[in-house]
């Protein structure tokens, strides 16, 4: 008994990742490249982090899952261009290679793996290190860098194969998730958060797009203007996302986790610091421990400074494997400490928490 109590106590958390990942080719001097994931993979390794992480890699995920979300003819459009063995262009900053149908299709599959092994206890949370990223993807399109949604097919996956009836996904891109946005806008089982640059690419994501027919209410916009950062974030964060995740109750918690917003990444203009990206884990972590028994997939997503990437990713594993906090346990969600906060910053956020009260309890 104490030594099984002793295993259930222990934060599992596992990387999925396969050197597949770096095979997708995009343009020269384009910001989306491998480079990215080899320096995630050597900041994993010099921060000591990599022995106390379990490694998974991934299988190829099936075309007939992935148009569990995207139409057929754009999964054989992406594998016809594929098989061109050229650089094409699907929009001005969206390539596809000869490796990308194959790499985009193991991305999804590294969801996919994670979600699988939470559920047969291999692991409690999880962080799939893929590329090409997914957000933007729509259904029978890609944009914005992204191939496949990788994060949206999970959360169809997780509903219709796995038996999850609820999955929140909430997205920390500095960019809006339109594609995520767009799968699920009309319906009542995929809550939708998404923070983000506004305005900003790809144009979508103000706060009065609230979702439609039975979705409505369960998408929910934060936009903030460039400049923002930490405090914003870790407001929005407590006063409003965590106790309408809370009230949905999701029986999944993925994490769109974009590293663009760092205040070092030249694709945007928000301020956050890498040790945000620490907290906002540690509260995600918080809130599928209330949940869903700590189920948490983290999906990489955008982030194209080098050095502020891997350092923030980092420090959302860092989160992933510390010991549970206890300061939201069911019953008692009083939020954890909060940031100092300019009163334009708690005006901005309130009033995004007025807006949203027409639909949750908050
Ligand atoms: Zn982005």
């Amino acid at each position: 008994m104490p030594e099984a109590d002793s295993e259930r106590a222990r934060v599992l958390t596992e990387v999925i990742y396969d050197e597949i990942f770096l095979s997708h080719q995009t343009t020269p001097g384009h910001p989306e490249n491998s480079k990215r994931l080899e320096a995630i993979l050597e900041g994993i390794t010099t921060s000591g982090l990599k022995d106390k992480l379990l490694w998974a890699r991934p299988s190829e995920a099936d075309v007939e899952v992935i148009a569990l979300v995207h139409s057929q003819e754009y999964i054989a459009k992406v594998a016809s261009l594929s098989a061109a063995k050229k650089l094409v262009h699907l929009d001005p900053d969206t390539v596809v290679s000869e490796k990308t149908f194959q790499c985009a299709r193991y991305a999804v599959g590294g969801v996919l793996q994670g979600l699988q092994d939470m559920a047969n206890g291999r692991c409690e949370n999880g962080f799939a290190l893929v590329r090409p990223p997914g957000h933007h993807a729509r259904k029978a399109s890609g944009m914005g860098f992204c191939i496949f949604n990788n994060a949206a097919v999970g959360a169809e996956y997780a509903i219709r194969e796995m038996g999850w009836k609820q999955v929140v996904i909430i997205d920390w891109d500095a960019h809006h998730g339109n594609g995520v946005q767009e799968i699920f806008y009309d319906r009542d089982d995929v809550l939708y958060i998404s923070l983000h640059q506004y305005p900003h690419y790809p144009g979508t994501g103000y706060f009065t797009e609230v979702g439609e027919g039975r979705g409505e209410g369960f998408t929910i916009n934060l936009p903030f203007g460039p400049g923002s950062g930490d405090s914003e974030y870790l407001l929005a964060l407590e006063k409003i996302i965590l106790p309408i995740a809370t009230q949905f109750d999701p029986q999944l918690v993925l994490v769109c986790a974009g590293y663009d917003g760092h205040r070092d990444d030249p694709l945007s203009a928000l301020d956050l610091s890498t040790d945000v990206f620490n907290k906002m884990a540690g509260r995600v972590k918080d809130l599928a421990q209330i949940c869903c028994e700590g189920r948490l997939l983290v999906v990489l997503e955008g982030g194209y400074g080098l050095d502020s990437l891997s350092d923030s990713v980092v420090a959302t594993l860092r989160a992933l494997v510390e010991p549970a906090t206890d300061t939201l346990k069911k019953g008692k969600k009083e939020p954890s400490e909060l940031p100092e906060a300019s009163s334009s910053s708690e005006e901005m956020v309130e009033k995004l928490k007025n807006y949203f009260a027409r639909y949750w309890k908050i």
